[in-house]
């Protein structure tokens, strides 16, 4: 059934003002209302690290290998987005470059942060903003994440957690299970489990003790850890972890107990659509990124056709479903990643095509290797070249990129400038870069992304299809969450910025800087002089509010009662 969407417009620029930003450009988002659509459910997919040439380099493989035309991201193209990353107070890290996380914030919440941040504001007190997900949890939608990465890391949990750092992955954990997120499935098992004993993949992370997965499971969550107990699941909340870091790369599944991200979409799909409010799922393709970091050229092609399987089945469901908007991204470019170089117009597919594991697999191998004899056994093991130069070897041997700087991937880093060098693929380094990325959509949602767009859109649009009001939501969360830079004093109390925190909490304290005292109501309270201010410990901010005021260490944040 389709609807009409009506004042939704006046809604979204008040969003704008709220977030006190504007980086968008003009699109359909502010335009034309009236002939807009809703839709009941939304799948969110993310090519993490999956840029332009990305996209291209996996079609011209498909087209060559598979007989395949087109990928199926391709049939519902409709624009690119900007992806910088807004201004930090870690001055060096931000800018028109992005990271996972502020990209995630962006087009998971509607605002712009630093480098770094899950889905809060860029203060010394900092604020959370709400997702598209949170948002729609509140309008009792059922809602799901999934992803190749640890689900712990930044694209999906800017989605339903906050945290100043997104390296705070056990805190993510812990908050995902007061989320509302109903499916959660991905690795990072690790971040899950307090001991070894109690993991499957025999890793944890955890020093604090506490076992996350029994939390999930008195809250009612089915755990599943393989593709067999993944299929048969019934209960109607799902957390699946399927490797203690990441899933492994396609390259690298010798398991097939690993279910695929398109399998566990179908999954996810099945577990909430059971809900009649509907549905909002995200699904990350994170090891794209992860390929494109280490210049391993076979591996972005199988992630980016993996992901690209992911988004066939969300887009068959939606097509057959009829109250379903797909929308597709990627939160940046890794690697600057070129089809052809050193002015050679081509690329060899074949040479890439023969390597049969990740070069995180091969690269391990390659650091045991003891002189030039074990090189060229490794690489012929696994690419079927025999016919290494002295030059290629000392290379790999050295951990060198091919201009002869040292790699910061050692021998693995070596490998791969071998192998892209003879593929006539280029690489401009091993971080991310700054270019637009595509857009994909189908349904209603496609008529708010098309032609240019910021980052920021992505969520907005997401929200506006479905209904949902991130205003309301961030509010919701800032009048009982705030995340603010702290101090632990000598002897361990937790201390935080005097004027900051009065002004987040809304009430003025007067604060004598001289001797670092705040009187409230006649009473005197000491506080400690640090060179960015004078920190007081949180009875002082109960005294001036009037309010229960409680540390939570673990998710580093004050929740207010
Ligand atoms: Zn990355």
């Amino acid at each position: 059934m389709k609807k009409w969407l009506k004042g939704t417009a006046a809604v979204l620029l008040s969003t704008t003002l709220l977030f006190g930003c504007s980086n968008s450009s003009q699109s359909s988002l502010d335009q034309d209302i009236s002939e807009a659509e809703t839709s009941k459910n939304l799948i969110i997919l993310i090519g993490d690290g999956m840029g332009p040439a990305q996209v291209t380099l996996t079609r011209l493989y498909a087209q060559k290998y598979f007989d395949q035309d087109m990928l199926t991201l391709d049939e519902i193209l409709v624009g690119t987005n900007s992806t910088f990353a807004g201004d930090s107070t870690y001055k060096d890290e931000s800018g028109v470059v992005t990271d996972s996380a502020a990209s995630a914030t962006a087009f998971g919440t509607g605002f712009k942060t630093y480098n770094g941040a899950i889905s809060v504001t860029n203060e010394e007190v900092a604020r959370p903003i709400a997702s598209v997900i949170e948002a729609a949890e509140a309008a009792g939608k059922a809602t799901g994440l999934i992803s190749t990465a640890r689900i712990t890391h930044a694209t999906p949990a800017a989605y339903a957690t906050h945290v100043r750092q997104r390296s705070m992955e056990n805190a993510i954990a812990a908050q995902y299970v007061t989320s509302g997120v109903d499916v959660l499935l991905g690795g990072g098992e690790r971040h899950f489990v307090a001991t070894e004993e109690e993991a499957k993949f025999g890793k944890t992370k955890r020093e604090d003790g506490l076992n996350v997965i029994e939390l999930f499971q008195e809250k009612g969550y089915e755990v599943v850890t393989s593709s067999d107990e993944l299929e048969k699941a019934k209960g109607e909340k799902l957390l699946g972890l399927f490797n203690d870091s990441h899933i492994p790369y396609n390259l690298d599944r010798e398991d097939t107990q690993v279910p695929s991200l398109a399998e566990q979409l179908s999954k996810a799909i099945e577990v909430l659509e059971r809900d009649d409010d509907g549905f909002v799922i995200m699904v990350e393709g994170g090891r794209i990124d992860h390929a494109g970091h280490a210049n391993d050229i076979h591996s972005v092609v199988q992630e980016t056709l993996e992901f690209d399987e992911a988004v066939k089945v969300a887009l068959e469901y939606a097509k057959q479903d009829g109250e379903t908007s797909v929308m597709v991204t990627a939160d940046h470019e890794t690697g600057g990643l070129t089809i052809g170089s050193r002015n050679v117009y081509d690329t060899y597919f074949d040479i890439f095509k023969k390597v049969t594991a990740s070069s995180e697999i091969i690269g391990k191998e390659l650091e045991e290797a003891e002189d030039r004899d074990d090189v060229r056994k490794i690489v012929e093991k696994y690419t079927g070249i025999n016919d290494l130069t002295e030059e290629e070897v000392s290379l790999i041997l050295d951990g060198k990129e091919w201009d002869g700087t040292e790699s910061s991937y050692g021998r693995e880093g070596g490998f791969n400038a071998v192998i892209s060098k003879r593929a006539l693929i280029g690489w401009t380094g091993h971080g991310h870069t700054g270019v637009d990325v595509s857009v994909y959509a189908y349904g209603p949602v496609a008529h708010y992304l098309t032609g240019h767009t910021d980052n920021t859109d992505f969520a907005l649009a997401g929200a506006k299809v479905i209904g949902v009001d991130l205003e309301q939501a961030t509010k919701e969360l800032q009048s009982k969450y705030l995340y603010p830079s702290f101090m632990i004093t000598q002897d361990e109390k937790v201390v935080f910025p005097g004027q900051s925190l009065a002004k987040a909490l809304g009430v003025k304290i007067e604060i004598n800087e001289q001797n670092a005292t705040a009187v409230i109501e006649g009473q005197k309270y000491e506080g400690v002089k640090d060179h960015s201010g004078i920190y007081f410990p949180l009875e002082v901010f109960e005294a001036a509010t009037g309010k229960d005021l409680t540390w939570d260490a673990l998710s580093e944040r004050i929740v207010i009662e």
